[in-house]
């Protein structure tokens, strides 16, 4: 297999069921978005408006998240005989911008697809809908204000609300519209980056105790609570951690049945996770498929002898892909010095005559170890400056070249020879020579970078029918250090590849090595030629993105492009906020 589409979309990982649902590489090498049978090509979308940038939002993947998590809990009810009702419901906090509710709202119908909200502006987000008896389930701190709220739209939507504190009986008491939902401690520690969700000094939730005392005042909650709560945390990677969740769900159901209390609902939460990487085995990547999450739980209630309505409450999952945000690439320096080889340098003639990646690598430490001193003691003049920065650059880029020789040379033996212990050569077989200046914020479009160190697929949207050219780090236009996207995550398991091209055509840095995952601190790119505009896309921002963007140096607001289809099936594209391209250089 030579370089081309087919290496792209495994390099840039637009593969996968969901991805290879509404993404592609077309021939001229060009990202597309795939509706039906119309391919929109997202470099003219930009290019065309002169756009330093914007969100694309595609509609119909939304819809299409919705009706495979339902469609998959419909296999498992059939499967196991599930005698249980079948209730999603979508968490607002995962996305609550209008076009997201109205698109989930519109498409919810023959689904019965509820709602969860935990703030007041949520619920009033909720409000203009006609709400058509579905499940609105509210946790989070109330008041009166709140409670009002609720008791007037409860003629429309079917609402139970969490009690989680003394405080939420003394406001519930007497509202009788509203049914109870008792939210519970998950005892049990999920996996990932918000396993601090779950145990006995979680944030949210009632302990046994605590409900015991509360019930002891408040005996009418035994009437009115209907729901079991339990949410263990977002992106849940491991399928282990899902199963333990339920089970302890399930103990805790019969333990309140026995109780007294008439619980019709469980409700397990979010943390069904989305796969942001090709890795399968970190925190971005979940360890199982849509399929064997919904299997797992539906097995476990339906080992029950009376088997209680199941609440998805899932939000990641199903708006995640929807947003593709896409920036052009304005500018590019070198990451540290840059330059040629060449100079008379002991280190460096030393480094270039390794004869195997053995002796690189004493060499390439001892350079390294020179240099670190040489760096402790800061040059008296501009002249032994000069030579120092020089050094530190031909030194790191001739460890690169001598690697590369050498694994050309030698074929994938001293490939892995190379990536598997040998620190020195492997450190600048990965290092990025190039810095690109991107024409957007992180901490407003994609703000978990800073925030949880979320990654996000980058994909150029051109040019992906040929072999990136560089490793380069994404700098973006605040005036700060956080703000620069330095993550690649490659796995690739087809062995037919040439060696050649796991490695960059310019600076010949490593990309992937087959049947591992690689984990790159830069991200493989082409270098913008004179004129050309130079786009790349983040994947996958479409879930707590928009809500979490922060106002660093004044940029939030971002141009919009809308991708849906109208009654008929035909394609329409929308712009929205196309002057905010007056506040991002172009
Ligand atoms: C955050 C949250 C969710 C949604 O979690 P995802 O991981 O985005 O699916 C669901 N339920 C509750 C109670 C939450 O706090």
């Amino acid at each position: 297999m030579v370089w081309g589409r087919e290496l792209a979309r495994m390099i840039y990982s637009i593969s996968g069921d969901i991805r290879s649902q509404y993404l592609d590489v077309d021939e001229r090498g060009r990202l597309i978005v795939r509706i039906g049978s119309e391919e929109i090509v997202l470099y003219d979308l930009l290019r065309d408006k002169g756009l330093p940038g914007a969100h694309i939002r595609i509609l119909p993947v939304i819809r299409y998240m919705m009706d495979k998590v339902y469609g998959e809990f419909m296999d498992a009810y059939r499967k196991y005989g599930y005698k249980g009702g079948f209730y999603p419901v979508y968490p607002l906090k995962a996305n609550s911008e209008e076009i997201v509710l109205d698109t989930i709202w519109s498409h919810s119908a023959k689904y019965n697809w509820g709602f969860n909200a935990g703030t007041y502006p949520e619920i009033k987000a909720l409000e203009k809908y006609s709400g058509d008896n579905r499940l609105l389930i509210i946790d989070g701190v109330k008041d009166v204000d709140m409670i009002n709220l609720l008791e007037k739209m409860s003629s429309r939507w079917r609402i139970i609300v969490d009690i989680e504190g003394f405080r939420d009986a003394e406001l519930l008491s007497g509202h009788e519209e509203l049914d109870i939902g008792l939210r519970i401690k998950v005892l049990v520690k999920g996996s990932g980056l918000w396993s601090h969700s779950s145990g006995l000094d979680s944030k949210f939730g009632l302990t046994i105790t605590q409900l015991d005392k509360i019930i002891k005042k408040h005996e009418w909650i035994i009437n009115r609570a209907k729901l079991l709560h339990m949410h263990a945390g977002s992106q849940i990677n491991d399928l282990v951690k899902i199963e333990t969740v339920a089970r302890e769900a399930a103990i805790i159901y019969n333990g309140l049945r026995e109780m007294g209390f008439r619980i019709e609902y469980v409700d397990l939460g979010g943390g069904l996770a989305y796969p942001y990487s090709p890795s399968r085995e970190d925190y971005f990547s979940p360890n199982y498929t849509l399929g064997e999450y919904v299997d797992v739980i539906v097995r476990v209630f339906s080992e029950e002898t009376d088997h209680p309505n199941l609440v998805f409450e899932g939000g990641r999952y199903i708006v995640a892909p929807h947003r593709i945000t896409a920036v052009k690439i304005i500018d590019q320096r070198p990451y540290t010095v840059g330059g040629d080889l060449g100079g008379e340098y002991g280190l460096v003639d030393e480094i270039l005559s390794s004869k195997n990646i053995q002796e690189l690598n004493m060499n390439a430490r001892r350079a390294r170890e020179a240099i670190t001193r040489l760096l402790a003691n800061p040059p008296k003049n501009l002249e032994s400056r000069r030579l120092l920065e020089k050094l530190y650059g031909v030194i790191s880029r001739a460890i690169a070249e001598k690697a590369y020789q050498l694994v050309m040379e030698g074929g994938f033996k001293t490939l892995y020879e190379a990536t598997k212990t040998l620190n020195y050569v492997f450190e600048e077989m990965v290092k990025p020579t190039h810095r690109f200046y991107a024409s957007f914020s992180i901490f407003s479009h994609i703000p978990d970078t800073i925030i949880v160190n979320q990654y996000f697929q980058v994909v150029p949207l051109q040019r992906l029918n040929e072999k990136p050219e560089v490793l380069g780090v994404i700098s973006d236009l605040t005036c700060d250090s956080m703000g620069e996207y330095t993550r690649f995550i490659t796995r690739i398991t087809d062995e037919n590849i040439e060696l050649k091209d796991l490695f960059t055509s310019k600076d010949h840095k490593l990309i992937a090595i087959p049947g591992k995952t690689l984990v790159l601190n830069a991200i493989p790119l082409h270098i913008p030629r004179e004129k050309e505009e130079y786009y790349i896309a983040f994947l996958d921002t479409g879930a707590y993105q928009d809500m979490l963007s922060m106002k660093h140096n004044k940029l939030q607001e971002y141009p919009e492009i809308i991708i849906d289809k109208d009654k008929n099936g035909k394609t329409i594209i929308i712009y929205k906020n196309t002057e905010q391209k007056q506040n991002y250089p172009k």
